[in-house]
């Protein structure tokens, strides 16, 4: 990252004492931050590399939950591993088996409860909702007079 300074150290510290999350205050009090964001270089940058961290734990923790599903389902209607068990590590087919679902239902649930965690300790709903209203309006704008919703007129 460009080693650049904050334009007004004190309010660069309480941003980065929010990991520049400013979705919990105020509108009032939001208003002087987001002027902040506009004219610091430092903090926008921050601030879209922390957003990125948020964004890049719920794509992991939500992999996470989808491959443990996969690997589940192949352990339960493939049983690919019978042939590994039964021949090569001498192993029961059927404790080979409970262990494979065993650790992988505890995987699902691991990853579950870590996507939940991200979602509830990070701002990310709040900035994707704000991106999804974004995206949508401009959406609107660019569709005929006739179609448009009543919101928007
Ligand atoms: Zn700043």
């Amino acid at each position: 990252m460009a080693r650049t300074r904050c334009s007004d150290p004190v309010v660069g510290a309480i941003l980065a004492s929010w990991r520049y999350d400013i979705s919990g205050i105020s509108p009032e009090m939001r208003r002087d931050y987001e002027q902040h964001f506009v004219e610091c270089s430092h903090c926008r940058a921050r601030l879209k590399f922390h957003r990125g961290l948020d964004v890049s734990l719920a794509v992991l923790t939500s992999l996470a939950v989808i491959f443990f599903l996969f690997a589940l389902a192949t352990i339960l209607h493939i049983k690919p591993l019978e042939h590994v068990a039964f021949n090569i590590l001498g192993l029961d087919i059927v404790s080979m088996y409970q262990m494979l679902v065993s650790a992988g239902i505890a995987g699902v649930c691991f990853s579950f409860i870590a996507f939940l965690l991200v979602l509830t300790a990070t701002p990310l709903p709040t900035y994707l909702t704000g991106i999804a209203a974004r995206r949508s309006k401009l959406i609107e704008e660019h569709l005929p007079e006739t179609v448009r919703s009543p919101r928007s007129r």
